[in-house]
């Protein structure tokens, strides 16, 4: 529910917000524009086919034929998210060797009367009469998840996703969050930010994620990375991707140059990569470097179509940009960490070139938790826990590859 964004290339802090659920998101990286004209893609670079346009809210953009781009509001900084309505055709639950035509949508915003509303124009605007079939959410967060049960239910239709991120939705929908209560209170506090009346914001909000989701359907069937799933004539197959959600599912149409990528790759905000209470000693920035690499080999005609922003065309450039962006910053710590030993906390104004709230906080603490671990489980910084009990990180003399030590 928030992003802090950093200008990539001039390191500047270029916009503040507040925003999602799901993706708090760290940076901001300028739009490259392309070389050459509108009419002929680049072989390189970031390129926005469409330039300008967007869906109006409760119609629909057609991006490739039977793909249909749609937007719906967030009540954040990061103020929309992108939908995906794809033509289908499945087998007719009850009438024998007839098949079905209708919709497969791709993730679902959050649960609030704005979006439900939204919904009942695309019934009416676009679906052209038709069934939505399924609903495919590409992860767990909020914004992609939070009306799933209500179109699932409307339509009787069935919810695909990844094992990971339903039982992840599961938890966090009966309260097992991972942004607010108790553990989370610790796990802040080992890392250093103690300010007593922060922590009891913290220790408060234990229904954020309900208060987006209420409820997670009771059954779904299982995307799993490597599969194909055909949808239409269209085939696809699962990426699937780590670090910002536990198992995020992108979906990518080889045979016509399509990507849909979630919030795994976005054009211009950078996806949140956050350490958690539940798992403090993970190493999701790695994660997420490594998944990136799943999507390297994109040629540059391929569309992306992100959660996040416009699609666009460049996955190579603009995966670069966000290797760069990351080592950067990790360059910087490191730093940092050689002339004295610093916590997760210190590091905030390392990060984050701004002051932060409350809510802000939470979310960059976990970002910097994130860079910390990668450089600790990467031997370039070792970690201690003091006296009081918070963890300090500090540069080792030598860079090799020893492993990590400490605590
Ligand atoms: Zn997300």
């Amino acid at each position: 529910m928030f992003d802090v964004n950093v200008n990539v290339k001039a390191r500047m802090l270029t916009q503040t917000s507040a925003a999602m659920t799901s993706l708090p998101t760290d940076s901001l990286a300028p739009p490259v524009v392309a070389q050459g004209s509108s009419q002929v893609p680049p072989r390189s670079g970031l390129h926005y086919p469409l330039q300008e346009r967007l869906p109006d809210l409760g119609s629909a953009l057609e991006v490739a034929p039977g793909v249909f781009w749609l937007r719906m509001g967030l009540p954040f900084a990061l103020n929309h998210i992108n939908l995906w309505l794809l033509r289908d055709r499945l087998p007719h639950p009850t009438q024998s060797g007839v098949m079905q035509e209708g919709w497969t949508a791709v993730d679902c915003g959050i649960d609030n009367p704005a979006t439900r509303q939204a919904w009942e124009q695309i019934e009416q605007n676009v679906l052209q009469g038709l069934p939505i079939l399924r609903v495919l959410a590409t992860h767990m967060h909020p914004d992609h998840m939070g009306l799933a049960h209500w179109l699932c239910e409307r339509w009787q239709a069935p919810l695909w996703m990844s094992t990971s991120e339903y039982q992840s939705a599961l938890l966090a929908c009966s309260g097992l969050s991972n942004f607010g209560g108790d553990p989370t209170v610790q796990f802040f506090a080992a890392h250093g930010w103690n300010k007593a009346e922060d922590l009891a914001v913290v220790r408060s909000r234990v229904g954020y994620y309900p208060s987006m989701v209420p409820k997670v359907p009771r059954a779904y069937v299982r995307l799993m990375a490597g599969a194909q799933v055909r949808i239409g004539d269209r085939l696809w197959q699962c990426i699937s991707g780590y670090g910002h959600s536990p198992e995020h599912m992108a979906l990518h149409d080889a045979k016509n140059q399509l990507l849909i990528s979630g919030d795994m790759l976005l054009p211009s905000i950078s996806t949140n990569v956050s350490v958690y209470a539940m798992e403090p000693d993970g190493n999701p920035l790695q994660h997420f470097l490594d998944s990136l690499s799943k999507m390297q080999h994109l040629g540059d005609e391929t569309l992306v179509l992100p959660s996040h922003g416009r699609p666009f065309q460049g996955a190579a450039a603009r995966i670069a940009q966000l290797r760069s962006h990351h080592a950067e910053r990790l360059d910087e710590l490191v730093l940092a960490c050689s002339a004295q030993a610093l916590c997760a906390h210190d590091a905030l104004p390392l990060i984050f070139k701004r002051p932060l709230d409350v809510h802000q906080t939470t979310f960059a603490m976990g970002e910097a938790v994130a860079h910390m671990n990668l450089l600790w489980l990467d031997g370039r910084l070792s970690r201690e826990q003091d006296a009081t009990g918070i963890y300090r990180f500090k540069a080792r003399q030598s860079q090799s590859s020893a492993k990590p030590t400490g605590d």
